[in-house]
Parts: C-alpha cells; sequence; structure tokens
C-alpha cells in the first residue's frame, strides 16, 4: 500500500530530530512525500538517527521557501492545528481528514500541513488549506510533539485506505480542481484588480480577502473556471469600449 499522492509539508521545523521521526512515522504508514518549508537545519546528522531506517524518505525530501510554493501543484490542502483559530475554517476530526485526503489523492495531489514546533502554523499559511483538522487532546495540554502529531493522521490515512473506500465515490473525484497555484494566481489578480475599482481597503485587505480565499477554495474550481474567472478579472481591467 503505497500514496505516492500524499503530501506531508512541515512549515518551519526547528528541530532535526523532529523532522527525522517525521519520517519514521510516515514510513511506518507507508508514506513517502515529505516536503520542508525553510527548515531551520536540513540535512542534518540528527534527522538521520532520529529516522531509523527512514533514510531513503530524507534523500528525497524536497525543500522549499515558502508554503505557497510547497502546495502549488496540490488542488486539496488540510492543515492542521492544536488550537481552534478565531477565523472559523472548516473544521474536521482526523478521521474526516484522513478519508478527504486519501479520496483526493485518488485523482490528485494533496499536502497535509504542519506547523512549527514552537508557534504552530500562521493564519496567512492556513489560508492555502481548504479545511483544518486538530487532533482531539485535553484541553489544558493540547500540543501533541509535531511528529507525533504526523505518526497520529499518517495513521488515519492508512485506516481509511485499509477501509478501502472506493475511488471515484466522493465528491472531490467528480471533477478535477485546478492546481493549487493557478487558484493562487486569481487571487492575486482578484486582489489587484478590488483594490484598483476601490472595493478593497488597501490598509487592510487581508479581512476581506480571507473570506474570499476560503469561497474559492471551498468551491474548488477547475481549470476552466479559473480561466473564466481570470478573462473576467482581465475585461474589468481594461478601459470599457466606447458605447455604440
Ligand atoms: N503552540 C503551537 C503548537 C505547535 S505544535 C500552536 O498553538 O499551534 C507543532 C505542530 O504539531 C502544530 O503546528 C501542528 O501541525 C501539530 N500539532 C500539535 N498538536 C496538534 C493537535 N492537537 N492537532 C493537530 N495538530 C497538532
Amino acid at each position: 500500500m503505497a500514496f505516492p499522492h500524499i503530501h506531508i509539508i512541515l512549515v518551519r521545523p526547528q528541530h532535526p530530530g523532529n523532522i527525522g521521526a517525521t519520517a519514521r512515522a510516515m514510513k511506518n504508514m507507508g508514506l513517502s512525500q515529505l516536503t520542508l518549508v525553510a527548515p531551520r537545519t536540513f540535512p542534518a546528522e540528527e534527522a538521520i538517527a532520529r529516522a531509523a531506517g527512514a533514510d531513503d524518505i530524507l534523500a528525497n525530501t524536497r525543500v522549499v521557501a515558502s508554503v505557497r510554493e510547497a502546495v502549488a501543484d496540490c488542488p486539496l490542502v488540510v492543515a492542521t492545528s492544536a488550537r481552534p483559530r478565531t477565523i472559523a475554517w472548516p473544521c474536521l476530526t482526523p478521521k474526516e481528514a484522513a478519508s478527504a485526503l486519501w479520496v483526493g489523492a485518488q485523482t490528485v495531489p494533496v499536502a497535509l500541513l504542519f506547523g512549527a514546533e514552537r508557534t504552530g502554523l500562521t493564519n496567512d499559511e492556513i489560508d492555502f488549506a481548504q479545511a483544518l483538522v486538530q487532533i482531539p487532546v485535553d484541553p489544558v495540554f493540547p500540543s501533541l510533539n509535531l511528529a507525533a502529531a504526523v505518526q497520529i493522521l499518517c495513521y488515519e490515512i492508512r485506516l481509511s485506505a485499509e477501509a478501502g473506500r472506493p475511488p471515484g465515490g466522493e465528491g472531490l473525484t467528480a471533477h478535477k480542481p485546478a492546481p493549487q497555484e493557478a487558484l493562487n494566481q486569481l487571487i492575486d489578480h482578484l486582489e489587484r484588480v478590488l483594490i484598483h475599482i476601490g472595493f478593497l481597503d488597501r490598509s487592510n485587505p487581508r479581512k476581506l480577502m480571507r473570506r474570499l480565499i476560503r469561497l474559492f477554495r471551498r468551491a474548488a474550481p477547475d481549470a476552466n473556471e479559473i480561466l473564466i474567472l481570470r478573462g473576467m478579472l482581465s475585461a474589468i481591467e481594461r478601459p470599457y469600449p466606447p458605447k455604440e
């Protein structure tokens, strides 16, 4: 059982030991695709030691500079959080998240985002995700070790796959959402146009944009739909043709 389309992404990991322990946790469950966003120290001896035989995953690990780059090819992205966030992203249980990721991975690359040990993910980074997942824990001590959180979610992905949910049965596979980067470019374009037409307040763009980003991620438009929307935005940017 392999999961070549499921990407585990660690954002700004601080401790190389956690990178190694993550590789081990993934390999135990049959996952292989690890991406690091701006790791503090990598490659590192400590990571190899903690990988305990999963060093093939470390050898193939992709290192990138931003979350945007990390998820560029992934139409489905789920972010993890140890704490509830003030802006309500749709929140999934580990089982729901694992099932959505596994079903999605039948047709498109999918990603699961993990935050840095001390700070977790920023809201701007969670904006790249369609949903959040929180592992149920005791609320007085909710923050799991990073690799432990990876272990639990990879285990749930494996359980979903073993339960053998028939691919093709759920919404995400009914159509093919465009790659994430196409959607990000649409959002950038929309932001530019909304500022240009005076609808968006330049001094506080995030509030409105965050809501619009959530709307677009939920809709998961396909490549054609994005082309239509980009075309509309370009038409708004052009001077209006003179009236006949
Ligand atoms: N103080 C940070 C905790 C970061 S723990 C915060 O409040 O967000 C490091 C990472 O481990 C988190 O970003 C998340 O990816 C994962 N993690 C830890 N506990 C988790 C939990 N209960 N549910 C989901 N992910 C968790």
